[in-house]
This record gives C-alpha cells, structure tokens and sequence, in this order.
C-alpha cells in the first residue's frame, strides 16, 4: 500500500479474487470491489469449467504462467479450506485425449505427446483396450488416448470464493453490489475510483472486470491505451448420471470440447466459443452442440439427466501482444490483468502472485 491509500481491485472473478487473496497475505492493503456477487453468473469464472492442464507447447511466457499457478494450487487450495472453510474442491483427474481415427491419434502421440513430456506433464499412450477398460463410457470405437497425469480441477465458484474469503482474512475489504463507475485523476495517477455512493481513494488500482474491463477502462481518459478485450460466450452443462450409469474418472478431450468429472459425481460438458457480445442466451445451436459432445466423448452417458445450462463470458484478448497482468501505461499507478480467454482459471493463482510482486515490488 502506498501512503495515498490501498490497492483497489476492481472485478471479484477468479482474476481479482487470486490477485487481492496474493496482496493481503502478503500484508498489503486490499479494496475488492464487486458489481454483483463473487463467483456468479455471467461472470466467466462464475461459469468456468475449471479444467486446470499444463500449457503444452503454448507462448512460453504464459505455459510459464500457467505452470506456476498449477504447482502453487494445491498447497492453496488446502489451505484455503483449512483457513476459510470454503472447500474450492480441488482434485487431479488427470486428462484422456480420446483417438478415434489413425490421424488423430499419430497426432497426439507424435506431436501433443512430447510437447506434454517437455512441460513435465507425464505423458503416456493407451491403446484401445487400456483406454476403455479405465473409460468405459467413451466410444468403443476408440482406437487410443494420450493419458496426462498432471491434470488438476477445482469448482470455479467455490475457488474464487475461497480466494476472496482468503483476503478478508488477512485483513481485505470486500464491497459487493458495488460496480465501478468512475476514477478520479491528477495528473498521470488514479487518485480515487468512484462507485454510485462512494470515492475510494486508492495508491494503486488494478482493473481485473474480465470482459467488461475494456468498457471500465475507458473511463479512465482519452490518453489510457483501450484494453483490447472481448465478451465470448461458452455455453456448457452439467449432466448428472444415475449411480448405475459409468463413472467417470478422467477429464476427456475430444471433438472440440471436454467433459469434466467432479468429486460429486457431475459431470460438466463444455462449451461454445460464441462472439455474440453479451447475449446470454443458451441457444438451440448452444444445446445441439453439447449434445454432440455427450456423443462423441462419452456415449455411454447420452440418455442421462442435463442437471444445468447456464453460460458465461471469456474475456478474450484481441489485441497484437499477449494479454496483460501489469502497468499498460500512462498511468503511473494503474495495472490491468485480464484477456485470459479459456485459460484464465488454469493461470489465475499465478497471476495472483505475479501481479503482487509487481505492486509490492518484489
Ligand atoms: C463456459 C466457460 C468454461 C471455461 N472453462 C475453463 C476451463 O476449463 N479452464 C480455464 O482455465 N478457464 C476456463 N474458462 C475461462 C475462465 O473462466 C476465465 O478466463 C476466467 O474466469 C476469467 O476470470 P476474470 O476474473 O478475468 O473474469 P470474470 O470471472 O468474468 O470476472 C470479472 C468480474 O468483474 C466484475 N465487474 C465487471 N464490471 C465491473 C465494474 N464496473 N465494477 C465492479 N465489478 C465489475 C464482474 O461482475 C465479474 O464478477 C471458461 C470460461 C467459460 C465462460
């Protein structure tokens, strides 16, 4: 905290959730502020699917990223619900990338697999017979899969909450129901945010809104660079199988989605890519898609009960670099973390930190 006041996070996702949980342990002075509830729809995080895998072969800085938010969430999550009560359910289901076709599968042996083996993710090969003997809801006509090890999930909600109720502890202030409106300026420094009751003054702010950040951004005055940042809607499902109904184990991948098992039994099936700015309609198209994913992944499970639909936003970076988590200048005391797309939950404990290292410094 600098002597003009303390961090004020704008956006209570799983972004500024990890960001304001790294600056209170570390005994800086934290503002979160929050429009609606922490962790709830539309928000991504609110909606994220939480599948948490290493970064193979992707831009080196943000595999990097993501491999140190992946070595760092255990220890928090563990302490998360030790310290808060708040159980961010966190689990290693390792991932299936299911191959049904010869290509497929030269592809993930050939290609995928020593780019996982490089990230140290422990990669392994089964064949058809391995594979559905610890899958047995996928296609019997699968013909291998790439078996990662090191694959990790946690319930987004509960984890972001978790995050949140992990500041407070080390002193935070959390404001919910509290959207950002506006910023007080002199010269090149924010000196206070607005709200529609309040002006809190601030020595540093960090924009972390998700999708909506762009529009909070240009708030901030002609001379702020605009954040290169997008609405994308993915639709998903949860559908819960009967106790007779194959269990699975895995996250699998496969005709252009997931499907994700959680330590209840669900099992979460996702998503769309829509760039429909912020409609958040779930779509015939929406539900036909899927669908078509319950087919193709796990056949087995394809007259089970959908439990939920629901959508939420991605933030995706439009812009030429890579998404930032740091100052975008002018402003010599703004920082903007946001633009993570799919990934933001895999890398958000690593952005936390990094992000606190930057405003304390380190
Ligand atoms: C369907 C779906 C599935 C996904 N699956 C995965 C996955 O498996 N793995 C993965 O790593 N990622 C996944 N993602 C992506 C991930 O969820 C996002 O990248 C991440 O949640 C983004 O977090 P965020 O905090 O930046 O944004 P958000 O979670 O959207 O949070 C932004 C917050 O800012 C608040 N806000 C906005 N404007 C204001 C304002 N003016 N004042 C105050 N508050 C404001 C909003 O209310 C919101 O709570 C998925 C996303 C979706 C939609």
């Amino acid at each position: 905290m600098s002597a003009s006041g303390p961090v004020v996070v704008i956006g209570g996702g799983v972004i500024g959730a990890a960001i304001a949980q790294s600056l209170a342990a570390r005994g800086t002075g934290v503002v979160l502020l929050e429009r609606g509830h922490v962790g709830a729809l539309p928000s991504a995080s609110g909606a994220s699917a939480a599948l948490l895998e290493p970064l193979a072969g992707a831009e080196p800085t943000l595999a990097a990223m993501a491999q140190r938010s992946l070595d760092r969430l255990p220890g928090l999550c563990d302490s998360l619900r030790a310290s808060t009560g708040i159980d961010p359910r966190w689990s290693r289901p390792g991932t299936l990338f299911i191959a049904r076709r010869d290509r497929e599968a030269s592809w993930l042996r050939d290609v995928r697999a020593p780019l996982f083996a490089a990230a140290g993710a422990s990669p392994s090969w089964l064949n058809a017979d391995q594979a559905l003997e610890c899958e047995p809801a996928i296609s019997p006509n699968v013909i291998g899969a790439l078996r990662i090890a090191a694959t990790q999930s946690v319930d987004a909600p509960s984890f972001t909450r978790a995050l949140v109720a992990g500041a407070v502890l080390h002193g935070a202030v959390l404001m919910t129901g509290t959207p950002v409106n506006g910023f007080r300026r002199i010269g090149r420094r924010v000196v206070a945010v607005q709200t529609d009751t309040d002006e809190i003054a601030c020595g540093q702010v960090v924009l972390a809104a998700g999708a909506w950040t762009a529009t909070l951004a240009r708030q901030l005055g002609a001379d702020v660079p605009s954040v290169a940042v997008a609405p994308q809607r993915g639709q998903i499902m949860a559908l819960a199988p009967r106790g007779t109904a194959p269990r699975v184990r895995h996250v699998l991948h496969g005709a252009g989605g997931y499907a994700v098992p959680k330590p209840d039994g669900t099992i979460i099936v996702g998503a769309t890519h829509d760039d429909v700015g912020f409609d958040d309609s779930i779509t015939p198209d929406g539900l036909r898609f899927l669908g078509n994913l319950v087919h193709e992944l796990i056949p087995g499970l394809a007259s089970e009960t959908i439990q939920r639909t629901w959508c939420g936003f991605r933030p995706v970076w439009r812009g030429q670099d890579l998404p930032p988590w740091g100052s975008v200048g002018p402003l010599e005391n703004l920082l903007v973390a946001t633009g993570y797309g799919a990934i933001g939950l895999t890398i958000a404990a690593g952005i936390g930190e990094a992000v606190a290292d930057q405003v304390t410094r380190r």
